[in-house]
């Protein structure tokens, strides 16, 4: 038989066939390359054959014996054996075919889970070799092995796909290339690529099999982060930018449009953009801090540094509403400025939008806030320099807008409210750079998080309703609308199967909003994870029921607030009515808003200082971060409840975290823990590869490892054209198919 190559057909593989190979692509798994990429997913230690009398509760064992009698059927069948010395029991539950020939006098091998039952050691549902009596059996074999343990599906069996990798093993030349630099391989004492795969199938020991997994978990890290710094070199080492100055001068005159000294945390933002406006390479940075670090202050910075080089900027902001608040904000800080500013509204006529494009494309204006609209056909700038992505809790923009401007790219800023853990900034957004906002302006008030069962719902109730009377304003969270409403619960109950739990969108979306919205982190969780990740330990369906918000309010207003006024706010009111509540909120008329996550963005009432949150346990941790944002934003201190209503300890010690720091990276750190990067993120949404072997939580060091290989090879040898590295773009391209286009396109 002509060896097999990487590329040949399963079919080929001994003991595979037509027939089977079909079965295989069920898998995904055509070639014997595919087969030898298909790792287990855990071993299991099985010994060599044993003596009955050493049997093990708890282990897999071998045994061989002469059957004594055969009792039962086939729903349950059990088999007596004696090997001379001890007896032990089989026993198969609904197998209809264990073994033709079992019968009193045969001989048999069974594998199969020890237990110990009625003070006796049983095998359950052993795999089972038969012989007719009175056959030499060959001498057993002896000492232990690991065996994969594979991921089939209703097609294929564990079993089967072992066979076939035995198979496929059986060739002493493995058809499996190097991919790495040798002086990689050599730094991190790292096996073969042939090796590490055999072992990871055929594990000799726990040792080898650990070096096997890191060996591929740097691979797969080490390809991702080239790729990354493939991208990286196109986006800014290759493209022209403009050189933008800021002098001492322009600095001292940009930080008198501010009312108050820069806090370090944005002086060191502000340094770092300055950095890069000045080395003529086009920016890429995202700025990341939570609500009210004083991002936009930053944001604006980087405009003003921008027009005071006689150029222009813009904001973009996610919605119309936003937008206007963001131009509201600027307009305070520049009142007295000779800075011409525009904000181009969705609303204009057809008269005015005309007056503004022209201003714009004539360069009257300087600084333009708008949304995504500033993307569209008839927009142009006459010299924009500097482009502010605001994305609030969003994720995504990050392909470059495509701002119409003559000359070259201008800077971005990306501006995300949403805390990004190290790791994953690292892989998600590894080709930006990233400036981070950790601390507050001063004079804020604390927050103090408690997390309490349901079971203490009236005490707290009552408590704040003291607060409330003494002249403190509340928002309680909910995470459902209404119970009435079938279309609700229907929707509702469908967002509760499975992992989700993001439950409203963040996003007031309307009637819609309890279909997990496509933009939020929190919604991201029905989306498949495309970095595997250990299941997550958030409570699931059989959890009490949510409550909703017109329950609780009915509830409240019955009970411990009556006499209190209350408002109700949720998406699917009319956008007046909403807007009343909120008015009536900000304008202190209302002790309190019973509302859904709408909250979450865009509402901002200083006097706000406590946040009520029902169901909290069905929140993911980021959302619980930006949902405690709300309160905190005066100078007065400010109370968080987190009720969780589920049963047992776990529920509420998931939410400690919350009540132990405000720091959202610590935060979002261990919501990746709990939710899983895939949850957390979109992360297909971003090019990246489905991860095989690595796992950024628990491979950290190994993946800043291999960020730093990839970046140093690619500063070297940016085209890939040595030989040890041309070899990797092979591979590239089977990690990251099509998408490669994003690094190959100029
Ligand atoms: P973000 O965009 O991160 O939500 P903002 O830039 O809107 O934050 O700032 C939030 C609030 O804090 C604003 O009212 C702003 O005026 C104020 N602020 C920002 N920076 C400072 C500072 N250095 N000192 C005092 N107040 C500040
Ligand atoms: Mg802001």
């Amino acid at each position: 038989m002509p060896p097999l190559r990487a590329d040949s057909p399963i079919q080929y593989v001994k003991g595979v066939g037509p027939r089977l190979a079909e079965r295989f692509a069920t898998l995904g798994i055509h070639t014997v390359g595919d087969l030898l990429e298909y790792y287990p997913f855990r071993h299991e230690v099985e010994q060599g054959e044993i003596d009955i009398a050493d049997l093990q509760p708890g282990t897999t064992a071998t045994v061989r014996g002469e059957v004594l009698r055969v009792s039962g059927r086939w729903q349950s069948l059990k088999a007596e054996i004696y090997d001379g010395t001890e007896k032990c029991t089989l026993r198969w539950f609904n197998q209809r075919h264990v073994g033709p020939g079992l019968r009193t006098g045969a001989l048999v091998i069974a594998t199969g889970k020890v237990q110990e039952f009625n003070d006796r050691v049983e095998i359950i549902q052993p795999r089972l070799q038969v012989f007719p009596p009175d056959t030499v059996l060959a001498s057993p074999e002896k000492g232990s092995q690991r065996v994969g343990v594979y991921r089939g599906n209703a097609e294929i069996k564990s079993s089967t796909i072992r066979r076939a990798v035995h198979g496929a093993l059986a060739q002493r030349h493995l058809p499996v290339e190097e991919i790495l630099p040798p002086e990689l391989c050599k730094k991190h004492d790292l096996p073969t690529r042939a090796d590490a795969i055999r072992q990871m199938h055929v594990p000799a020991a726990e040792k080898q099999l650990e070096r096997a997994r890191r060996r591929l978990a740097y691979e797969e890290f080490f390809l991702m982060e080239l790729a990354m710094a493939l991208r990286r070199y196109k986006l800014v080492s290759l493209q022209r930018g403009r050189k933008l100055h800021v002098t001492p001068e322009v600095d001292r005159r940009i930080r008198a449009r501010f009312p108050f000294a820069l806090t370090d945390a944005q002086n060191k933002a502000v340094r770092e953009i300055a950095h890069d406006l000045e080395s003529g390479r086009p920016m890429t940075r995202l700025l990341q801090g939570d609500v009210g670090s004083g991002k936009t202050v930053v944001a604006l910075y980087a405009c003003l540094a921008a027009i005071a080089n006689g150029r222009q900027a813009a904001i973009m902001a996610p919605t119309e509403i936003l937008a206007q608040q963001h131009f509201g904000n600027i307009e305070t800080y520049l009142e007295v400025s000779r800075v011409r500013r525009a904000l181009l509204r969705g609303k204009l006529s057809r008269k005015e939008r005309a007056e503004s494009l022209a201003a714009i494309e004539a360069g009257e204006i300087d600084l333009v806030v708008g949304t995504q609209a500033l993307l569209e056909k008839d927009v142009a700038f006459k010299d924009l320099a500097m482009v502010v992505v605001d994305e609030q809790h969003k994720f995504g923009v990050l392909q470059r807008a495509n701002i119409r401007t003559k000359g070259p790219l201008p800077h971005y800023l990306v501006m995300t409210a949403t805390p990004i853990p190290r790791t994953l900034a690292m892989t998600v957004f590894g080709d930006l750079d990233v400036s981070i906002i950790d601390a507050m302006p001063p004079g804020r008030g604390q927050t103090i998080t408690k997390v309490v069962t349901r079971s203490q719902w009236k005490t707290v109730m009552e408590y704040v309703c003291k607060r409330l009377e003494a002249g403190e304003q509340a928002y309680v969270v909910c995470p459902l609308i209404g119970e009435d409403d079938e279309a609700t619960k229907r929707r509702s109950d469908r967002a509760t199967e499975g992992r989700d739990r993001g439950i409203e969108g963040s996003r007031d979306q309307g009637p819609q909003q309890l279909r997990p919205t496509r933009d939020t982190q929190s919604s991201i969780v029905n989306r498949q994870p495309s970095i595997r990740n250990p299941q997550s330990p958030i409570p699931n369906p059989q959890s009490p029921r949510l409550v909703s918000a017109k329950q609780v309010y009915d509830r409240l207003g019955k009970g411990p607030w009556r006499g209190l006024n209350v408002g109700l706010l949720h998406g699917s009111l009319k956008p007046a009515e909403k807007q009343e509540t909120v008015e009536a909120f900000v304008a202190g008329k209302l002790h309190a808003v019973v509302a859904t996550t709408v909250v979450e963005v865009g509402v901002d009432v200083a006097n706000a200082t406590i946040m009520i949150i029902e169901n909290a346990d069905r929140f993911g941790l980021s959302q619980l971060h930006q949902l405690r944002g709300r309160v905190g934003r005066g100078s007065k201190d400010s109370l968080c409840v987190l009720i969780a209503h589920g049963r047992g300890e776990k529920a509420a010690e998931r939410l400690s975290v919350m009540a132990e720091t405000t720091d959202g990276f610590r935060i979002a750190e261990a919501d990746l823990r709990q939710r899983g990067p895939g949850e957390l993120f979109g992360t297909r949404q971003h090019g990246l590869p489905e991860l095989r072997v690595g796992d950024i939580l628990n491979d950290f060091s190994l993946l800043e490892q291999a960020r730093q290989d990839a970046f140093d090879i690619v500063a070297r040898d940016p085209k890939l054209e040595q030989p040890p590295h041309a070899r990797m773009i092979p591979a590239l391209r089977k990690m990251f198919g099509t998408r490669l286009a994003l690094i190959d396109a100029g």
